[in-house]
């Protein structure tokens, strides 16, 4: 798998506004964020996509949860409340093939969180 954007911040080659990090995961700020709190909590082996996660990987993801959990305990949003969301492929709107949870908080947010794309709904196709 090619290196994408996120090993770079992992290896420290582009800056990123780190708010976690252990030896298994990172998590920093997104760059373009969608709440008032938004970071990406990401593995620090490369794994593209859900599709590619192995048997062997499950407890490396189900990590990337319990840091979830522990950023919203260490920034006052577990009691609150946040949404956490893994985009997959291109319906999904995965724009990083490197599996990262989405910890959007400091909002009420909306559902459904998406509009229909209306060429591509079963009832009209
Ligand atoms: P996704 O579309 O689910 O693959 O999410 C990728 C996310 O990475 C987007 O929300 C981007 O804003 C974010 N992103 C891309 N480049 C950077 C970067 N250099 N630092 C922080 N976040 C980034």
């Amino acid at each position: 798998m090619s290196d994408t954007i996120f090993t770079k911040i992992i290896n420290r080659e582009i800056p990123a506004d780190i708010v976690y990090e252990d030896d298994l995961a990172l998590a920093f700020k997104d760059i373009n964020p969608q709440a008032p709190f938004h970071v990406l909590i990401i593995p620090k082996q490369a794994i593209a996509t859900v599709n590619d996660i192995t048997q062997e990987q499950r407890e490396l993801v189900g990590h990337l949860y319990w840091v979830a959990s522990e950023i919203a305990r260490q920034n006052g949003y577990a009691s609150e409340g946040y949404r956490l969301v893994m985009n997959c492929n291109e319906f999904g709107g995965q724009t990083v093939y490197h599996i990262h949870v989405h910890m959007l908080a400091g909002k009420p947010l909306g559902w459904p969180p998406y509009q229909e794309r209306i060429k591509h709904n079963p009832v009209e196709a």
